[in-house]
């Protein structure tokens, strides 16, 4: 019997739209041009005007001034699309005695309560088309913990545990959802964190990268953004449809240990 896969395809995603939260930026940048080259219309959502904008055109997408800590403003964003890329996020590295309240808050409501809202606005109009793909930019911190991030690290886990509920309930209607779990990448997140992990450890900014970032890291690289959004693009493609409810590690062997 002849197999109607062809494993040697590539995602063409035209006719869909998607929408990419945090893409102006790093990870989120490379994802919007990457769906936008497979052919879908891209939702560039991101705080920062300019950059939103900037990639909008780019893209030939649609750029969105949101910030995603303001629910109600969640309700002006499209609910018409067929993929989600929840990728926007930030970080504050403090010990947990000193972490200032507010801003755990914060980073709970960004990296966990938006992609849920999200995740609620979109998934009727991918219900309604049997069809959608929902990606979640976890983290290797979605896996394991590091000292310092306990905002970061209690989001991460958290947005695991809503991309697998959201795994099976979509799963009758041809929805996946599913984590990339990177490592370090190089992106303006990571450069914001070198200064900062370099003061919370006391040592200078060329030794975080070298002796904190990569330490449980195999391979003594920073990812660059491209190889996450290509991770991206290969779960909205033709061969992954089985494939839902997991967390991929791009990680250099961080978490094989
Ligand atoms: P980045 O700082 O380069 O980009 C994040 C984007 O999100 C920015 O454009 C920012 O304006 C936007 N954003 C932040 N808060 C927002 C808000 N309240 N409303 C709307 N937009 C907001 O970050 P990045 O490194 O590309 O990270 C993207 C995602 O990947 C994050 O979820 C991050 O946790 C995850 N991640 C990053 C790395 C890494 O090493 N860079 C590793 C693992 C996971």
């Amino acid at each position: 019997m002849t197999s109607r896969f062809d494993a040697s395809a590539t995602a063409d995603l035209s006719g869909r739209a998607a929408m990419v939260t945090g893409g102006g930026s790093g990870i989120g940048k490379a994802c919007a041009r990457a769906l936008a080259a497979a052919g879908t219309l891209v939702h560039v959502v991101d705080l920062d005007a300019d950059a939103a904008k900037a990639v909008a055109e780019e893209t030939g997408g649609r750029a969105h001034v949101v910030d995603l800590a303001d629910t109600e403003a969640l309700e002006m964003l499209p609910a018409e699309v067929d993929v989600l890329v929840n990728n926007a996020g930030l970080q504050h590295v403090a010990p947990i005695e000193d972490f200032p309240p507010e801003r755990f808050a914060l980073i709970q409501q960004v990296m966990v309560t938006a992609p849920f809202l999200l995740v609620r606005r979109t998934l009727p109009h991918m219900y309604a088309r049997g069809w959608g793909r929902i990606v979640n930019l976890s983290s290797v911190h979605g896996l394991r913990a590091s000292p310092y991030k306990s905002a970061y690290v209690t989001a991460k886990h958290a947005l695991e545990g809503l991309s697998k509920v959201t795994a099976l309930e979509g799963a009758a209607h041809g929805v996946t959802s599913n984590c990339v779990n990177p490592g370090y990448v190089r992106t303006p997140l990571v450069e914001g964190q070198i200064a900062s992990q370099a003061e919370a450890h006391g040592i200078p900014e060329e030794k975080v990268v070298s002796d904190v970032m990569l330490e449980r890291s195999a391979i003594k690289r920073l990812i660059e953004p491209e190889e996450v959004a290509a991770m991206a693009l290969w779960l909205c493609g033709p061969h992954t449809s089985h494939l839902t409810g997991a967390s991929l590690p791009l990680d250099g062997g961080w978490s094989a240990h």
